[in-house]
């Protein structure tokens, strides 16, 4: 599909709730780039970076990567992608980090994927990831064709450091205390859309028309 105007958007959850496949989604279907701030940590991570080595701590222990780093990270990244839409999953995180995205850019739509912490929890343990792409799999639901290598590429997949079930825990708390206030602030400002579920293939058909009619108000307004 192509867009007649620049469209941004961001995509919410709890850690599992299914934001890495609803992107690909969305940015299969409507033609959107795609920009994971999880992803971007973690190439980071494996490149060796000095930023990556000094932010994988935090990331194993559960915690977020403080806040003017990442702001200034992601900030980056958008600048040269000033004429593109996009839809920024894993960021922001934190009120300052959506203040931060506000001085820069306007979010048009919020997508909020809410996803019950038990059912996460359960996910998480059995997800399984390909890390130079961020696709993901979960042996429960969605396993790759082999087990243990991605379907595309042959290529390996691991388990990420992070998702042990105490860590698991760590982050949902960090999500409970730090994430949810972001909610409320796009909630006040009118852009937050929730979507409620316990299975990704559930809820996607509802984002999918929700973004369908999004983006044809949008272009009868232009036109
Ligand atoms: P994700 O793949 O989005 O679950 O991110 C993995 C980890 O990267 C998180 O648990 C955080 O430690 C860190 N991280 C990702 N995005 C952010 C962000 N916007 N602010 C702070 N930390 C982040």
């Amino acid at each position: 599909m192509v867009l007649q105007r620049i469209f941004r958007a961001v995509i919410m959850g709890p850690p599992g709730s299914g934001k890495g496949t609803v992107s690909a989604l969305i940015t299969k279907t409507f033609g959107l780039s795609h920009i994971s701030s999880g992803d971007i940590l973690r190439s980071n991570i494996s490149n060796k970076s000095e930023l990556g080595l000094l932010m994988k701590c935090c990331i194993d222990q559960g915690q977020l990567v403080p806040d003017d780093v990442m702001s200034r990270l992601i900030l980056r990244d958008l600048r040269v992608m000033d004429h593109s839409s996009w839809l920024l999953d894993g960021f922001p995180r934190t009120v300052p980090q959506a203040e931060a995205l506000d001085d820069a850019h306007s979010v048009d739509t919020v997508i909020n994927l809410n996803v019950p912490f038990q059912t996460i929890k359960q996910r998480l343990t059995s997800r399984w990831t390909h890390l130079p792409t961020g696709r993901v799999y979960n042996v429960d639901f969605n396993p790759p064709k082999v087990p243990g290598l991605d379907d595309e590429t042959g290529e390996p997949l691991v388990q990420r450091d992070d998702d042990t079930p105490d860590t698991v825990t760590l982050r949902l708390k960090a999500y409970e205390n730090q994430t949810e206030p972001v909610l409320e602030y796009y909630r006040s400002n009118g852009v937050l859309e929730t979507f409620t579920g316990t299975e990704t293939n559930m809820i996607w058909p509802h984002v999918e028309a929700f973004l369908h009619k999004k983006l044809f108000s949008v272009k009868q307004k232009v036109a």
